[in-house]
């Protein structure tokens, strides 16, 4: 199988539509993916007026927005997806009773690369510099790139426990979304660390698979009530609330977890062949950190056209400080920072004329 590198679909070699460019065989799955490639392939360059940073809900919709408004765009990610894609149970986008994170991202991609087209690269941004009428970012591979104006929608990633054992058994036992990990403990004992909707959710992948579970959170929960409720049902589940993790254990691979109730000095060692750690997540500011301004949670202060502290430089999503950490949100961010961004492009373009 080979992947169509503009709509991202896995095509049968034999009966893919090919084409060379620049000594490499590329294979496409339609004439319109072949021809939207070879158009941008002809003008590949360095310059754009807009480069999206993020391939997660808040970018993918943004490109899909600078296509749709002619808007000359680079897409650069680390990934097309973002944390939607670990989402296993989506019921609360607009459209779908149900849907899989897989699924709705495959519908995102499909609709960006096949439907409209942006230019884009898999990689990560390590840098941002302003420079004369906008500014020059770095990617990991030292590839610089140029544009007007910026959208930062780097989204989050997930916070660590920061305690012993965590690094020594990392994809050995301890697995911080739950569909690597759920081989791992078929028909044995797991931990799922965490209150929120994520750590509820990975109790509900996992209830059918694991022999028991342990639910430990250092607080109330703050998951969605209804699914809360539906959770605590489960007969293979047993709750630790205001219990916190001292020490993961094992020899070559995870064996348990100790905990101890917040306040009390006893420990209590439970056996685990996976831990579940969802704790919440930390924005990817940072790499924006030099140019905008973060609030105290390390988030990107948006105004309510999503543009920053920065002239030109847009932000959206979970990344910054807007209310809601929900695709739907990034999604509807996203777009409308593609829209500031694009009239922002335009007052640049306003030709001042002269006094009479
Ligand atoms: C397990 C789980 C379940 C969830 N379930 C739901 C649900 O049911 N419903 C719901 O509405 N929401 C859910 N969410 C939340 C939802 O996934 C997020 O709110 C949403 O994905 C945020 O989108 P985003 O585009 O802002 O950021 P992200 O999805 O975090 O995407 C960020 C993107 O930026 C890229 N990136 C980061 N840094 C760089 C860099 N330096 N250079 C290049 N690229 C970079 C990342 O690789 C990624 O592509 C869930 C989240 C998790 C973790």
């Amino acid at each position: 199988m080979k992947r169509d590198p503009v709509c991202h679909k896995e095509v049968k070699e034999k009966e893919a539509i090919t084409a060379e460019c620049d000594g490499v065989i590329f294979y496409f799955c339609s004439e319109g993916c072949k021809d939207s490639f070879l158009e941008k392939r002809s003008c590949a360059r360095n310059d754009y007026e807009l480069i999206i940073i993020g391939g997660g809900p808040a970018g993918l919709t943004a490109g899909v927005y600078a296509a749709t408004l002619k808007m000359d765009s680079l897409l650069v990610a680390k990934d097309l997806g973002g944390q939607a894609v670990d989402s296993t149970k989506i019921e609360n986008y607009m459209g779908f009773d149900f849907v899989t994170g897989p699924e709705l991202i495959e519908k995102f991609k499909e609709q960006l690369f096949c439907s409209h087209y942006i230019d884009h690269l898999l990689s990560e941004v390590e840098k941002i510099e302003p420079q004369e009428g906008g500014f020059k970012i770095t990617t990991s591979e030292m590839a610089t790139y140029t544009a007007k104006a910026l959208i930062i929608a780097t989204g989050m990633t997930r916070r660590r426990l920061g305690v012993p054992g965590e690094e020594k058994f990392l994809r050995k036992g301890i697995f911080y979304g739950a569909i690597q990990g759920l081989s791992f403990v078929e028909g044995e004992g797991a931990v799922v660390i965490g209150g929120g909707n994520s750590a509820f959710q990975v109790v509900e992948n996992l209830h059918t698979i694991a022999s028991n579970i342990y639910l430990i959170s250092h607080s109330e929960p703050t998951a969605d009530p209804a699914v809360v409720e539906r959770v605590l049902c489960l007969a293979n589940l047993k709750t630790y609330i205001g219990y916190k993790v001292l020490e993961f254990t094992g020899d070559q691979t995870l064996n348990g977890v100790t905990i101890k109730k917040i306040g009390d000095v006893e420990t209590l060692a439970l056996p685990a062949k996976g831990a579940f750690v969802a704790v919440g997540l930390v924005p990817n500011s940072s790499v924006a950190a030099p140019l905008v301004k973060l609030n105290e949670r390390r988030e990107i202060l948006i105004n309510r056209d999503c543009s920053t502290s920065c002239p030109g430089i847009f932000a959206a999503g979970d990344v910054t400080d807007t209310f809601g950490k929900r695709i739907i949100i990034a999604a509807g961010e996203g777009a409308k920072a593609a829209l500031a961004a694009r009239q922002y492009l335009l007052n640049l373009q306003k030709v001042v004329c002269p006094p009479t």
